[in-house]
């Protein structure tokens, strides 16, 4: 099978790469650093299947075109696409299929938002409707800085058009858990279960990003807890897709919060998670393209259930300078080959090569480097050792990525 990978960043590496195991890849764009990358336009590349792996081109409908031109996609159309595309509209089609998540409100006016706003009582939480790189949502105990966080989306300042309406929720707490499931439009399967970190900084500290790592299996979430999942959030969520004549066929990705009250949903995306990719992916032993382009097809039963192997991933994401604000850019990245000689994967995002062919940076998360071990534990030593031979003047990286995951603990 040949497949085309659509998509420039470390999620469509590790797509590719596993993807690889057991059919030709071709990557579009792709990057300096992924192999078999190509600057042409999907729809003019021949191949059996069609991943796409970021959210923008496929709320732009880029997976409806392919299938218009009788090609083989995974992931949803523009319509299915919305979940991630309008949060306002993904919080109404939770309340439609009665799915468990944070009271909330969507607003376009400043007065009834704020009203709202001091209805909650905090922490609270500023969403923008569209899509902002993971980057659009505020957590905050203080009101005011809610409310001034409010006018600056509403008035566009700050994330533009896509802060123009915002959702206003009540602030949960609890572990975070991300559970992907693939769809075929009528039935779901899902991937083993993920923890990121959005934060930038150790201990949740500073402002949200699109991931500074995550590790699977994760402990807490056996298959009690993903079998709640599937019944609770993905079957009624693609039941209610299809009630409105969705035809669902890509990830789910069901980004989740364990709160004392039991699971609610914080968001869905519909791709794959980047960084989950990496760590979700590199542990399956059954075969991705047999699985995504049955998914495609629209018959799941057609390929085996997803397996996984026993050993932990932890990846570790190497940011530029600023990052996820004002990013600098071009300086030299040194040791990557130290950090593959260790056994880890290098799965690269923002990377270029400067006018001398060496890998430079080009963006904010540069490198995810995933280690491997028999436990998450070990997998975290395996990482932070091979992204400790990485360096480029201003890299930074969270110190705390799987830290509270005890020795002992597995969860397949
Ligand atoms: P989202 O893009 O909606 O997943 O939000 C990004 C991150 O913000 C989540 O991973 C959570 O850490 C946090 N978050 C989102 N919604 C809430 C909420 N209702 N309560 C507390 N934290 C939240």
């Amino acid at each position: 099978m040949r497949v085309c990978v659509v998509g420039s960043g470390g999620r469509e590496h590790a797509l590719a790469e596993v993807l690889g195991r057991t059919a030709e890849v071709v990557v579009t764009p792709g990057n300096a650093a992924i192999p078999g990358s190509r600057s042409v336009p999907p729809e003019e590349i021949d191949a059996d299947l069609f991943v796409v792996g970021p959210e923008a081109p496929l709320v732009d409908g880029l997976a409806d075109r392919l299938r218009a031109a009788g090609r083989l996609a995974f992931g949803p159309g523009a319509d299915g696409a919305r979940l991630e595309g309008s949060k306002a509209w993904m919080k109404d089609l939770l309340a439609a299929a009665a799915v468990p998540t944070a009271r909330y409100g969507s607003f376009t006016e400043e007065a009834a938002a704020l009203g709202f706003l001091r209805t909650l009582p905090g922490p609270w939480v500023v969403k923008t409707d569209g899509l902002a790189a993971g980057k659009g949502v505020l957590v905050t105990g203080r009101l005011d800085e809610a409310e001034d966080d409010v006018r600056a989306k509403l008035a566009g300042e700050s994330f533009g058009d896509a802060g123009r309406t915002v959702v206003i929720e009540e602030g949960l707490s609890g572990p975070e858990l991300s559970v992907l499931a693939v769809c075929d439009g009528r039935r779901a399967v899902p991937l083993a279960p993920a923890q990121d970190f959005k934060r930038v900084g150790d201990d949740d500290t500073g402002p949200n990003t699109g991931g500074m790592g995550a590790y699977s299996p994760v402990p807490f979430a056996g298959a009690a807890v993903v079998g709640t999942v599937m019944d609770t959030f993905v079957e009624p969520t693609l039941a209610e897709l299809r009630r409105r004549g969705i035809d669902y066929r890509g990830v789910l990705y069901a980004g989740l919060m364990l709160t004392p009250d039991g699971p609610r949903l914080l968001e869905y995306n519909v791709r794959f998670g980047d960084p989950e990719a990496q760590v979700v992916l590199p542990r399956l032993t059954s075969d991705l393209a047999e699985l995504l382009a049955a998914a495609a097809g629209g018959d799941l039963r057609r390929a085996p259930g997803p397996a996984f192997g026993d050993d932990a991933c932890v990846t570790v994401v190497l940011a530029s300078e600023g990052y996820p604000g004002k990013l600098r850019r071009g300086d030299v990245i040194e040791g990557l080959d130290a950090a593959t000689a260790l056994g880890a994967t290098v799965f690269a995002a923002g990377v270029a090569r400067d006018g001398d062919g060496r890998l430079v940076t080009a963006g904010g998360r540069v490198p995810a480097v995933t280690g491997t071990g028999a436990t998450v534990a070990a997998a975290r030593r395996h990482a932070y050792a091979a992204a400790g031979c990485v360096s480029w003047p201003g890299m930074h990286f969270r110190s705390d990525i799987a830290r509270n995951v005890s020795e002992e603990a597995r969860t397949a």
